[in-house]
């Protein structure tokens, strides 16, 4: 199971700061998980992230979630006719790794500064195109490799994860790696968009 808190910022400016709360279930599963009622599923949710006591208390009926589905897909080519396309709808991918949102902002941010920098729209989109082109087959195939060690029947893979995965992952390099698969910057998806990656304080930006 994956619960999850996604910061998601404010709805308008001034409004108070919000999260999205999720938790993973298969769509088949989830007319069980229904029917022995909101309670057992809470009671689930708190005992294995007694935290998210918070955002449970807030829910009085499964009508206040929304069963969301989603696939992987990556659009060849994100351009046509002065017209580019960003986000998800140009690359979705399971959430396992973290790293739609991120991804969105990147494409917006590589869109605008193509535009900024070029002299004509057909010129900002082929710069949008190629300053994304790499970090987004990178992540979309990490996504896609990685999702069924997360997500799976099988028995073999959850076991490597959780025996041989969880002791490889603490001997060096192994830990950097991870930490820049999460924070998306396995592949510097910065320096073509005019951006650079903010000084993070703590241990693993001190390693550097
Ligand atoms: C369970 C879950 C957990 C996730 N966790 C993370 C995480 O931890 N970190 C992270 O970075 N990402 C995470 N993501 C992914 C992230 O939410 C998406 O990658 C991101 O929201 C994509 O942004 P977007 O603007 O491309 O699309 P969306 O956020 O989907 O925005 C598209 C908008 O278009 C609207 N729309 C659709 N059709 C129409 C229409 N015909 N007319 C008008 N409007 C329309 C939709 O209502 C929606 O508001 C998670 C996703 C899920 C489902």
């Amino acid at each position: 199971m994956m619960i999850g808190v996604l910061p998601i910022g404010r709805p308008e400016p001034g409004a108070g700061k919000m999260a999205a709360f999720f938790w993973s279930l298969k769509p088949a599963d989830a007319d069980t998980v229904r029917a022995a009622g909101l309670e057992r599923w809470k009671e689930r949710v708190v005992r294995l992230w007694p935290e998210c006591r918070a955002y449970t208390s807030q829910i009085d009926s499964f009508d206040q979630l929304s069963l969301a589905r989603y696939g992987h897909h990556t659009m060849k080519r994100p351009t046509s006719r002065r017209l580019a396309v960003i986000g998800d709808a140009a690359h979705s991918t399971s959430p396992q790794l973290g790293q739609g949102a991120n991804m969105a902002l990147l494409d917006a941010a590589a869109l605008s500064y193509a535009l900024a920098r070029t002299g004509s729209v057909e010129a900002a989109l082929e710069a949008y195109v190629a300053a994304r082109r790499w970090h987004v087959r990178v992540f979309q195939a990490l996504s896609l490799a990685f999702t069924p060690f997360y997500q799976s029947d099988s028995v073999a893979l959850p076991f490597l994860r959780d025996r041989l995965v969880a002791r490889v992952a603490r001997l060096p390099p192994v830990p950097r790696l991870l930490a820049s698969m999460v924070a998306g910057t396995v592949i510097d998806p910065f320096r073509r968009i005019g951006l650079a990656e903010a000084k993070w304080p703590g241990r693993l930006a001190d390693e550097a």
